[in-house]
């Protein structure tokens, strides 16, 4: 006040003994006389620790995302370096070729699939999620969908209910759900080898629930696993990933007009579900 200046968003930090730290905005201003005399003052002080929060869980958002584009790229860029090394020395025939191209598929796949996360995360936020529903047989849809992992890495993936089970539903949306589901039981559960899938109807709606054996999750997390941007590890060190996968599958079952939850002990493995209602006449 002394200044005569006027102070704008001033943030300061503070942190009691016993507490965590808050954040607190400041802004005032002096009151001047006719004169120009400073009279007095007003100020404000505003606890900002949301918005702060907020800005460092973007930032940190940004350094996950990058270094989950980054390990693709760079697998692409090394595939692509061997297969133009292999090129200049007319060695084009090599058997390495095939294996080369796939590394970098797979590679572009990751990419892709990352770069469709982003983009439909954004999506949800924004509330701008169109359905395409058709009826068609989820345990046909989800035997088709999950027929090439059944193959890969010894894992046994076994798909239980009854074909006549019909959905209204949209069964791009519905399949990404589940893949969701079964990829994360794959990663976050490699201990378990067996996956189940199992489907139920009732003339109410259809239930899926996806039951790994793996090491389950604790049960104070819970509550956040389908938060944006939520990961249980969160050193994010050990599998890779950006946290949407299952805010994104919850804001598809909700379009639904569904439900979605998991149940899950240390331990025990996790059962991940979603049930939607029967189509309304
Ligand atoms: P991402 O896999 O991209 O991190 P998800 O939204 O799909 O994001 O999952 C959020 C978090 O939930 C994961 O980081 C993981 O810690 C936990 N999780 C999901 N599925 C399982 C599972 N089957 N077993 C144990 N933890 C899981």
């Amino acid at each position: 006040m002394k200044t005569g200046k006027p102070v704008y968003d001033f943030e300061i930090g503070i942190r009691p003994p016993d507490r965590e730290t808050f954040y607190i905005s400041i802004n005032a201003a002096p009151i001047h006389d006719e004169e120009g005399n400073i009279t007095g003052s007003i100020g404000t002080f505003m606890d900002v620790t949301h918005r702060r929060m907020a800005i460092r869980q973007k930032d940190d958002f940004i350094s996950v995302a990058s270094h989950e584009l980054k390990t693709p790229i760079t697998s692409l860029k090394a595939s692509l370096q061997l297969l133009n090394r292999l090129k200049d020395k007319n060695k084009i025939s090599s058997s390495m070729v095939p294996l080369l191209i796939q590394q970098a598929n797979k590679s572009r796949d990751k990419v892709t699939a990352l770069i469709n996360d982003l983009l439909n995360a954004g999506k949800y936020t924004e509330g701008q999620l169109h359905l395409n529903k058709t009826r068609f047989s989820l345990v046909k849809m989800i035997r088709e969908s999950l027929q090439h992992l059944h193959a890969s890495d010894g894992y046994k993936i076994n798909v239980s209910g009854d074909e006549d089970i019909l959905v209204f539903a949209d069964a791009d949306r519905i399949e990404q759900v589940v893949v969701n589901f079964v990829n994360n039981a794959v990663k976050y559960a490699p201990e378990s080898k067996f996956i189940s899938v199992l489907i139920s109807g009732t003339d109410k709606g259809s239930r899926l629930e996806v039951k790994d054996g793996g090491n389950g999750i604790a049960e104070e997390k819970l509550p956040y696993i389908f938060e944006r941007y939520y990961r249980v590890d969160e050193s994010g060190s050990q599998y890779s990933g950006l946290g949407l996968g299952l805010y994104i599958s919850a804001g598809i079952i909700k379009k639904h007009g569904g439900k979605i939850g998991v149940e899950s002990e240390l331990g025990k493995g996790s059962t991940f579900w979603f049930s939607i209602p029967a189509e309304q006449l």
